[in-house]
Order: structure tokens, then C-alpha cells, then sequence
């Protein structure tokens, strides 16, 4: 992913508004690119911090910081979770094919000795 990319990616991450993909991939420019880190933390601070004003409350915790780290440790929880039940899946559909696959010999061999080959 290129800066740009990234870039237009800000707000729509600070907005939960990205797909597991796009976030995963989001998050690997974040960490390795210090500009872009640098540039979620400003949006970050400018949108939370807005709407702790409108919101009116929790006004003494000023922890945005804090509050961005909680919530890219929370994407990263969404993209391991997203990314075992993609695990999961292919595992059920192997074991489906495999199962299938064993049933059908088992049905060639009783056919086989039927006498019906
Ligand atoms: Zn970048």
C-alpha cells in the first residue's frame, strides 16, 4: 500500500467503516511508516476529540493517544479473528472433500465386490 493509499484510508478507519482486508493492509502501512502513523494520529486526535465535545461527556479523559492504540489493538483482534474463521472454513471444506472422497471409494469397493464393475 502507498502513502496515498493509506492517506485516504484515515478517516474511513477512524470511522470503522473498512473491511477486514482493507484494514489488515491499513495497518501493516501504519506500522512500518511513521508519516502515516503520524498522520492517523492527528485525524484521530481532531475526530475524537470533536466529538467528545458534542458528546459533552467523559471531558477529563484526555487520553486520546491511548484511546487510538485501544482501538487498533481491537482491528488487529477483528483480523485474527477474521482470519481463523477463514482457517476454519478451509479446514470444514477440506475435511468435507476428504470425507467425500473416502465415501465414494468405500461405495466403488461395495459396488466392486457386488459384481457390479
Ligand atoms: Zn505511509
Amino acid at each position: 500500500m502507498t502513502c496515498k493509499e493509506a492517506e485516504n484510508l484515515v478517516m474511513p478507519y477512524i470511522r470503522h467503516e473498512l473491511d477486514v482486508g482493507q484494514m489488515e493492509e491499513f495497518l501493516e502501512h501504519i506500522d512500518q511508516c511513521d508519516n502515516c502513523r503520524e498522520e492517523l494520529e492527528i485525524y484521530y486526535t481532531v475526530e475524537v476529540g470533536i466529538r467528545q465535545l458534542d458528546s459533552d461527556t467523559d471531558t477529563d479523559r484526555y487520553n486520546i493517544k491511548g484511546d487510538m492504540e485501544a482501538d487498533i489493538i481491537a482491528s488487529r483482534q477483528e483480523i485474527y479473528k477474521a482470519r481463523f474463521i477463514t482457517i476454519l472454513h478451509y479446514a470444514a471444506d477440506t475435511l468435507m472433500v476428504m470425507s467425500l472422497v473416502v465415501m465414494l471409494i468405500l461405495q466403488m469397493r461395495i459396488w466392486w465386490q457386488t459384481g457390479i464393475f
